[in-house]
């Protein structure tokens, strides 16, 4: 068993982990490492909490999967409460973050569709940004190395720079149909939009009766401190994709939208044969169980807010390795000197896994339930592996990696 008889798509760490306990997991040889990648933000409750196993357990000894053919109570709860606590009045759900997308951006085409529109179908998207890996998301994400080889881009993606409100308005055009960000960008190396800016967009949308579609899959069930990221922001979308954190490790996601604007999906339009089975609906009940108990996140913001100022002690006391922190809750990414993948290994030697992301950043993406000892304990262990770098920096040679 070596892992030959997989498609080579992935540069894998020699890594194979047995279980998990919290924040921590454990090698099939008995290496405790500490957990600050969460799955890519995935694990929000850590691995193995006991109320998801429970929940997961009781699903799976009544009912695993019927189709969308029939009713769901498990997805008409997990909707109701995401509608309670949210813009949205309606939610579909998916097996995926690019799914999710794909039903946003399905919706808002067809909405304008609906509405006599139909030359309207085009998005205006960001440089940076990521929005999944189907031929759809490839597009709207509007990243070369995601596109290449893979024929033409789906159509209908505008693309303007991260940073430049004025490309923005003069991309909008009789065709455009709306403008799709995600708050942060997450693979693009945690990269925040402007709160101010997010409003502008905002307005902009309601100015030329654009939709504006968010993409919470990383950002969104309490990552930055508020249920949703755009909440900051003190706007609501009209639609939103959501997944990562909502599963707590199970597989799903899910699309939120207005009564209005998710009216043009009727029967026939759209549709998935496993999204929001029995068993994903179960754990994502219980994740939102867990998250929307009093407090549950205030205690991430101020457990965010702990470990920004301690990795900005680390950029402070390593400039040869740190640029910068940047993020919001507990999404923060630090911006590397060194290629971040080489800071990312040797924190891993340290024993704590982080994650990299574009513009050469390592990403801290904790559990949410990650505890104040844990916080200081990853940042001894990326001072160690700082250390290390510079070490390497400083007698070039002497010590291949
Ligand atoms: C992970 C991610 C996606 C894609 O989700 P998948 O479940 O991998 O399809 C899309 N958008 C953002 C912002 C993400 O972080």
């Amino acid at each position: 068993m070596n892992g030959q008889a997989l498609f080579p798509n992935y540069a894998r760490a020699d890594l194979v982990f047995e279980r998990g306990e919290g924040c921590w997991l454990i090698t099939t040889d008995g290496r405790r490492f500490l957990d600050f990648s969460a799955g890519i933000a995935v694990n929000s409750l850590g691995h193995a909490h006991p109320h998801l196993v429970d929940a997961l357990k009781a699903q799976a000894e009544k009912l695993w999967h019927v189709s969308n053919a029939v009713r769901i109570e498990g997805q008409e709860r997990l909707a109701e409460r995401l509608c309670e606590r949210t813009f949205a009045d309606r939610v579909m759900f998916t097996n995926s973050g690019a799914e999710a997308m794909e039903v946003a951006i399905k919706t808002a085409r067809r909405f304008h569709y609906d509405n006599g529109a139909p030359d309207r179908y085009r998005l205006i998207t960001f440089e940076g940004a990521f929005h999944g890996r189907t031929l759809a998301t490839i597009a709207a994400g509007g990243q070369p190395k995601y596109l290449e080889g893979f024929g033409p881009p789906v159509e209908g993606f505008d693309q303007v720079p991260f940073d430049d409100p004025d490309a923005v308005k003069a991309a909008i055009g009789p065709e455009t149909a709306g403008i799709l960000i995600e708050p942060i960008q997450g693979e693009g190396g945690i990269r925040p939009v402007d709160w101010a800016r997010l409003r502008h967009l905002r307005a902009l949308c309601d100015e030329h009766g654009l939709l504006l579609v968010l993409d919470e899959i990383q950002t969104g069930v309490g990552r930055t401190g508020r249920l949703f990221s755009h909440e900051w922001a003190g706007i609501e979308p009209d639609l939103m994709a959501i997944a990562k954190g909502i599963g707590g490790g199970f597989p799903f996601g899910a699309c939120l939208a207005r009564a209005d604007v998710a009216a043009c999906m009727v029967p026939g339009t759209h549709g998935t044969t496993f999204g929001g089975n029995p068993l994903a609906m179960a754990v994502g009940n219980a994740v939102l169980d867990i998250v929307l108990q009093d407090g549950f996140l205030d205690e991430v913001g101020r457990k965010g807010l702990a470990l920004k100022q301690k990795a900005a002690g680390l950029v402070d006391s390593h400039p040869q390795v740190f640029e910068t922190v940047r993020g919001e809750g507990l999404m923060l990414g630090l911006k590397c000197r060194p290629p971040a993948a080489d800071v990312v290994a040797a924190a891993r030697e340290e024993g704590l896994l982080g994650m990299g992301a574009g513009d050469n950043v390592m990403r801290l993406l904790p559990p949410l339930i990650v505890s104040e000892d844990e916080i200081d304990e990853a940042i001894d262990r990326v001072d160690r592996a700082a250390s290390r770098i510079e070490h390497r920096l400083e007698n070039p040679g002497a010590h291949p990696s």
